[in-house]
C-alpha cells in the first residue's frame, strides 16, 4: 500500500466517524435523522452500518481534512472534495446526504454512497472509482457478512443499500449488494469463494426482475446453485420487510425463492394472454425454448408436468414437442 493510498484510507476513516458524529449528535443531524427514523432506520442498524450525515456547507470536510494536514488535491482525487469551478480550491464533494460507508472486504471504509434525503436527483451520489474504490468488484457490506456467509454457504444478493440493512435487521446476516451497478464476473466470482448458494433478491419491479434474469448466466458460469425471490406488488426489499414484517420475508420471500428455470418461466408468462389459444401457444413456446435445453431428462419432466397442469395441456403433447425441439437444436 503506497503512501498516498495510506493516507486516503485514513481519510475516510477519519470522514466516517465525523459524519456519523454529526448525524448522531448535532442539531445539523437532526433533519437527517429525522428521515431515516420516518424510514424505519433503528439506532442500532445506524451504528451497525456507521450511517452518517455531511451537512450543508461547502466545507465541513475541507476544514476537518486540513486542519489534519492532508493533501487537499490528493483528496479530491480519492473523492472526498471537488474542484471549485476557478481552481482556487476544494469544496466538499458530499453536501446535505446520508452518507453509507463502502467498505473493502477486511471492512476499511473505501468510498461514500450519499443519499439525498427524500425526494431528488441524484438519489444516490457515490464517491468516483479510485485507487482504493472498483464499483465492479465491491459488494456492499460483504465484510460483516462474510462470516455467516461462510458457514452457512449461502449469500443473499439485494440490489440496494436499504435492502441490505433492513434484511439484517430482519435477522438475514448474510446479505450484499452491488453499487446499483450491472453484476459483474469479479462480484460472482468474489461471492463464490465463500458460498455455493446464491438468492437473487432484486426490487420487484420491472427493472429489478429484468436484472435478476441478466444475473442468472452470470451466476451459473461462476458455480453457483442459484434461487431467485419473487417480490409482489413492485416492492423492494425493504419496503416489503416494512410492510409485511421479519417473519414473513424470511418465509416468503427468501425460503419461498424459485429455481433459475422457475424464474424464467414467470418471467416470460408475463408477455402473454393465457386466456386465449394464441398466447397459450406462444407461451409454451417461449417456455420450451428454456426447458428443451435442460441436460437432465427428469428436470425436464418436471417442468413439463406443471406446465401441462398449469395450461391444461396433456404432458405428452408437450413432450413430443420439446424433443422436436430438441433434435432442432441439434441442427
Ligand atoms: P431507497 O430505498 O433509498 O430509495 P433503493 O436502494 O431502493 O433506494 P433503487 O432505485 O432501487 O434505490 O436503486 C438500487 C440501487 O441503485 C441503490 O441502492 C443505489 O446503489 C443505486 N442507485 C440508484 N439510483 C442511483 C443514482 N442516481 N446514482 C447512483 N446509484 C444509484
Ligand atoms: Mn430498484
Ligand atoms: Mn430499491
Ligand atoms: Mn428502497
Amino acid at each position: 500500500v503506497s503512501r498516498e493510498m495510506e493516507q486516503l484510507l485514513q481519510a475516510y476513516e477519519w470522514s466516517s466517524k465525523l459524519y456519523h458524529f454529526l448525524l448522531n449528535n448535532t442539531e445539523h443531524g437532526k433533519p437527517a435523522m429525522d428521515y431515516l427514523k420516518s424510514r424505519g432506520f433503528s439506532d442500532k442498524a445506524i451504528d451497525t452500518f456507521q450511517i452518517g450525515y455531511a451537512p450543508a456547507r461547502w466545507d465541513t470536510l475541507v476544514q476537518f481534512l486540513e486542519k489534519r494536514s492532508f493533501d487537499l488535491s490528493a483528496m479530491e482525487k480519492g473523492g472526498l472534495l471537488s474542484s471549485k469551478q476557478d481552481g482556487s480550491g476544494f469544496v466538499d464533494r458530499f453536501r446535505d446526504r446520508i452518507i453509507f460507508p463502502l467498505h473493502n472486504r477486511s471492512g476499511k471504509v473505501i468510498a461514500f454512497a450519499g443519499r439525498i434525503l427524500g425526494e431528488g436527483q441524484p438519489k444516490y451520489l457515490n464517491s468516483p472509482e479510485s485507487r482504493l474504490f472498483t464499483k465492479s468488484r465491491t459488494l456492499y457490506n460483504l465484510h460483516q457478512a462474510k462470516t455467516e456467509i461462510r458457514k452457512s454457504r449461502q449469500i443473499v444478493l439485494f440490489e440496494g443499500y436499504g435492502d441490505v440493512i433492513s434484511a439484517w435487521e430482519a435477522g438475514v446476516h448474510n446479505g450484499v449488494a452491488t453499487m446499483g451497478t450491472a453484476l459483474t464476473e469479479s462480484h460472482a466470482s468474489i461471492m463464490r469463494t465463500l458460498a455455493d448458494e446464491i438468492i437473487v433478491c432484486y426490487d420487484g419491479d420491472n427493472a429489478g426482475q429484468a436484472a435478476a434474469l441478466k444475473s442468472i448466466p452470470i451466476l451459473e458460469a461462476a458455480g453457483f446453485q442459484i434461487k431467485i425471490s419473487l417480490l409482489s406488488e413492485g416492492l423492494d426489499p425493504d419496503e416489503f420487510i416494512r410492510k409485511y414484517g421479519a417473519e414473513r420475508f424470511r418465509l416468503q420471500v427468501l425460503d419461498g425463492a424459485v429455481s433459475a428455470v422457475k424464474f424464467k418461466l414467470i418471467y416470460l408468462k408475463k408477455n402473454h394472454i393465457l386466456l386465449e389459444e394464441d398466447g397459450k401457444v406462444a407461451y409454451i413456446k417461449d417456455a420450451l425454448e428454456v426447458i428443451a435445453p435442460l441436460p437432465s431428462p427428469t428436470e425436464r419432466e418436471i417442468y413439463l408436468k406443471e406446465l401441462s397442469a398449469e395450461l391444461q395441456v396433456s404432458f405428452d403433447s408437450l413432450k413430443q414437442e420439446c424433443n422436436q425441439f430438441r433434435q432442432d437444436m441439434q441442427k
